[in-house]
């Protein structure tokens, strides 16, 4: 059991209104922590610390700042089983994935960050012999970092890395749901002697902290990972603040499996795509569709391979998925499944509870038979349910798939990679794998277009977002 407690100006410290709230272990239920339900006051005084804290640390040298986020990166390495384990016990993530993923692309975003900082150059431009600009960049300030909870120390790292890096100073805001490895993260923070205020973590809900935290007046920029309805809300929050913003936010992820793809090694992305941790990640796969020449070929062998997972305790290396993270979250998934059997789907694998005493688990649930137009295909499921339906022309799936409100990633299998290209570039999102699915380049822009998001992190487009240029123009 984790006592948490927040990590304001270097000193862990309680809410001020002394009250606290549990996570629960959802392979358990059991409670797993205990964290503090804060507010506006313990915002008000990590956002005073952090704006102290800024004074110093805006100007430290990159190079002073890559040893911190190196410092980190051996810290997690050394309590990588300690990290793994709260993982897992958190969200309910197998221990393998925590052990194979979240960890290692933690670490790998301090370490990727922290050399980073060190390529990045000024530059300056002649006019003519009477005049130069030196075109330098700068901190923006205090950073709101707000995370949702599927991954949770993996997006929390994803931004604390790039921020201290470019010379911010940060006030994170992680899900209540799953906050235990970002409090380790606090703590580990706190022994490598990262001065105070630099790194602060206020735990609580989104209505009592975060929407201070994005509105308060000193805070420069936010950077927010999570639901579009939230994204929207914090929109309107901070509307003509001219904060900073980048919003990475729900999806509606299609997959195209093209008449030429080779059908043994579609299937099996297209079940990591589909239920890695419990379809639970923002980049899954949601709708697939399958050329018609292919479709019952492609359908009878994904139903086979899905048929074979296996669900169960996560703390076991045999299970592909454990459970959903919350209550809550099952209870969403289950009605999403029961709304499309209403509406006509057919079901052809999955949807059956497992028979656990305790714990949200779920089979991985496979539905078709749905109309191409049907309504229930707008919202994001964000748990193990996909759709899968034909297509005949490429011309009809892409028309469909750019229907949609979302535009985070897509996917699409073809021999024929000119061709896969051809389909890529008339997807509207932001990524698109072609014969692959999730594998991460982290200079490469990172966000979603339409109601997936707004701007780009990840290597210099990170650089860009937590700093500022400013010009000096030199005559003579
Ligand atoms: P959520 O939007 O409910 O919560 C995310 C975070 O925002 C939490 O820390 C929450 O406490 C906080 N929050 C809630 N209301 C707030 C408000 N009014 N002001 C400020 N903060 C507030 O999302 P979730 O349920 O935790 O996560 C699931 C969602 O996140 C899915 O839609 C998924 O697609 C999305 N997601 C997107 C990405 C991406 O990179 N695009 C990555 C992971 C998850």
């Amino acid at each position: 059991m984790y006592t948490i407690q927040n990590y304001i100006d270097g000193r862990f410290q309680n809410a001020i209104n002394s009250k606290s709230m549990e996570s629960l272990n959802p392979a358990t239920e059991g409670a797993i922590a205990t964290l503090p339900n804060s507010d506006y006051r313990d915002v008000q005084n990590a956002v005073e610390s952090a704006e102290q804290a800024f004074q110093n640390w805006s100007q430290t040298t990159p190079s002073y700042r890559s040893k911190f986020l190196h410092a980190i990166a051996d810290g997690i390495e050394k309590k990588f089983d300690a990290f793994a384990l709260a993982e897992t016990e958190d969200t309910g993530k197998p221990l393998w994935l925590s052990k194979k993923v979240d960890i290692p692309r933690a670490i790998a975003n301090f370490r990727f960050f922290a050399d980073h900082i060190l390529t990045i150059k000024d530059f300056s431009v002649q006019k003519d012999e009477k005049a130069t600009s030196l075109i330098t960049r700068h901190p923006v300030g205090v950073a709101a970092l707000i995370t949702p909870w599927n991954l949770p120390l993996y997006l929390l790292t994803w931004k604390i890395a790039p921020a201290l890096a470019c010379g911010n100073t940060v006030v994170c805001k992680p899900s209540e749901v799953t906050p235990v490895t970002a409090f380790l993260l606090s703590q580990l923070m706190d022994e490598i002697g990262l001065p105070k205020g630099v790194c602060n973590m206020v735990f609580g809900t989104g209505q009592d902290v975060g929407e201070f935290l994005v509105a308060h007046p000193k805070v420069r920029l936010v950077s927010f990972t999570g639901g579009t309805q939230t994204g929207r809300a914090i929109e309107k929050a901070i509307a003509g603040s001219f904060k900073k913003t980048s919003m990475e936010l729900g999806g509606k992820n299609p997959i195209v499996v093209d008449q030429d793809a080779d059908i043994d090694q579609t299937v099996e992305w297209v079940i990591k795509a589909s239920f890695m941790n419990q379809g639970q990640i923002c980049l899954c796969g949601e709708r697939i569709f399958v050329h018609q020449k292919i479709f019952e070929m492609f359908l009878e062998k994904f139903i086979k391979e899905t048929k074979k997972l296996t669900v169960g305790d996560p703390m076991i290396e045999q299970s592909f998925m454990g459970p959903l993270v919350s209550k809550m979250h099952f209870d969403k998934v289950k009605n999403s499944i029961a709304l499309r059997i209403k509406e006509g789907a057919r079901l052809v694998a999955g949807d059956e509870n497992i028979e656990h005493e305790k714990g949200y688990y779920l089979r991985p649930t496979i539905l078709t038979g749905l109309t191409k137009d049907n309504a229930c295909h707008v919202d994001e499921i964000f748990g193990p349910v996909v759709t899968v339906e034909p297509f005949e022309t490429i011309e009809e799936v892409t028309r469909i798939i750019n229907e949609s409100p979302y535009g985070l990633c897509a996917a699409v299998f073809s021999k024929d990679q000119k061709r896969a290209q051809e389909v890529a570039k008339k997807i509207q999102a932001a990524t698109v794998w072609i014969n692959c699915w999730l594998v991460r380049d982290l200079r490469v822009p990172f966000g979603g277009v339409k109601n997936s998001g707004l701007g780009r992190e990840g290597g210099d487009y990170s650089v860009d977002f937590y700093t500022e240029y400013q010009t000096i123009c030199t005559g003579t």
